[in-house]
């Protein structure tokens, strides 16, 4: 029997479960698939409650992490295989090479000589990326990771010359024995490109909220600039869609809690860089649960910021790079056909596992968020369970780790 406690996901709920159980002295495995901890928080440009950017509260769990030797992690893990049961659990993992050595060397210049780009997952396709790079630079693990898939000749014979840098690494089998399992596996934003009536992948200055944060981010592809990614201008006039995606039967059948949120700070965001611009905010109902009222009633008070009960039938490119937004006002029922220099889909969350399964058995719901497993010793945190914001998805993973911990103490 064994308790240690495995933890499915190295994002914001992952890491917290992981340092809960840890601190009070259970050993802690986190597998986590991409090549760094942080998940979905690394990619803000500022996040609820305090609207701190996020190499703040990741800093500190990194720390914590550091300091305690009971957490071990592995990035570009999966888990590939579950055999046993509660108590007594055989993990199979599987580790994709970083091809990166351990020290943590500074290969900004080597990365930069590289004349090799690929599709940039973590900014969301604004910008291309070379095969060797760290996402940010306050990532942890503090290394930079090579992708080597379609590696020109050129480039594959610069990286060979360096110390630092192991081509041949290939890919391995671990295996860990634990007693619990907490599934922390977060979420994505929703492929808006299904909804083609609003834009999204066809209309340029179209953008997802998640890529406006890499756009406000200072680490992003425009260094915190938010420009229109079709010519760089500054959009004077812009407009968000609540939600797109959202509480729709044919794509998310429910209210995915943060994007109301995400647009009214959003529109902070553009009032702080641009004193002049003009955002207008179209919702079905303006959803800012418990105390966030209050940031409602902030946001309600700039004068330039309006807030419209409408529905957006449609989105089309406009001359001169604007936008063209069709939309019905819900109060005056008048339905207008209005220009914007730039647009942005408040896109909601998708659990991660609606559409990658994980190797065991585990109860879902028809939207893929993990309703059940804790009689095998399998336990759900943050938005693995249901849509949360950063401090309710800590909150979930305490919870969860308590109840891990209950399940192999004793044992
Ligand atoms: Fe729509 Fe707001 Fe709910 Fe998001 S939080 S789905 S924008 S009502």
């Amino acid at each position: 029997m064994s308790q240690a406690i495995l933890v499915v996901g190295g994002g914001f709920s992952g890491i917290t479960a992981a340092l809960e159980a840890a601190e009070v002295g259970y050993d802690v495995y986190i597998v986590e698939k991409g090549p760094y901890l942080g998940g979905r928080v690394m990619q803000l440009n500022k996040y609820f409650p305090k609207l701190c950017p996020p190499s703040c509260g990741l800093e500190i769990q990194y720390q914590r992490i550091k300091n305690n030797p009971r957490v071990k992690f592995f990035t570009q893990a999966e888990v590939s295989k579950v055999a046993g049961g509660p108590g007594k659990y055989t993990v199979t993992v599987k580790l994709t090479p970083r091809h990166t050595a351990a020290a943590n060397a500074d290969l900004a210049n080597l990365a930069e000589s590289l004349s090799g780009q690929q599709q940039d997952s973590f900014n969301l396709g604004l910008a291309p990326r070379k095969p060797l790079f760290m996402d940010v630079p306050f990532a942890y693990p503090s290394r930079y990771v090579l992708d080597s898939t379609g590696l020109s000749d050129d480039d594959a014979k610069k990286l060979a010359k360096s110390p630092f840098i192991n081509l041949n690494d290939s890919p391995k089998d671990i295996e860990l024995e634990v007693g619990a399992i907490i599934i922390a596996t977060g979420w994505k934003p929703y492929d808006v490109t299904r909804l083609s009536n609003l834009g999204a992948g066809s209309v340029p200055n179209c953008v997802s909220n998640m890529q406006l944060e890499r756009l406000a981010s200072p680490n992003g592809p425009t260094g915190g600039a938010i420009t229109r990614p079709s010519d760089g201008k500054a959009p004077k006039k812009i407009c968000f869609v609540q939600c797109a995606g959202s509480r729709d039967q044919n794509h998310l059948n429910f209210c995915s809690y943060i994007c109301c949120m995400a647009s009214l700070k959003q529109a902070l965001y553009l009032r702080e860089q641009y004193p002049d611009c003009e955002c207008t905010v179209y919702y079905i109902d303006m959803r800012t649960p418990e105390r966030y009222d209050k940031f409602l009633r902030r946001v309600r008070a700039d004068e330039k910021i309006n807030l419209v009960k409408g529905k957006v039938a449609g989105v089309a490119a406009g001359p001169g790079g604007d936008v063209i937004v069709e939309v019905e006002d819900a109060v005056s029922g008048i339905k207008k056909k209005l220009a914007y220099n730039m647009v942005v889909l408040a896109t909601g969350m998708q659990p991660s596992l609606a559409e990658a399964k994980l190797p065991f058995d585990v109860p879902m719901d028809e939207d893929g968020f993990v309703i059940g497993g804790e009689e095998r010793g399998i336990f759900v945190a943050g938005c693995a369970k249901k849509p949360l914001d950063v401090m309710k998805s800590a909150q979930s993973a305490t919870g969860a780790a308590m109840k891990a911990i209950n399940s192999v103490k004793g044992r």
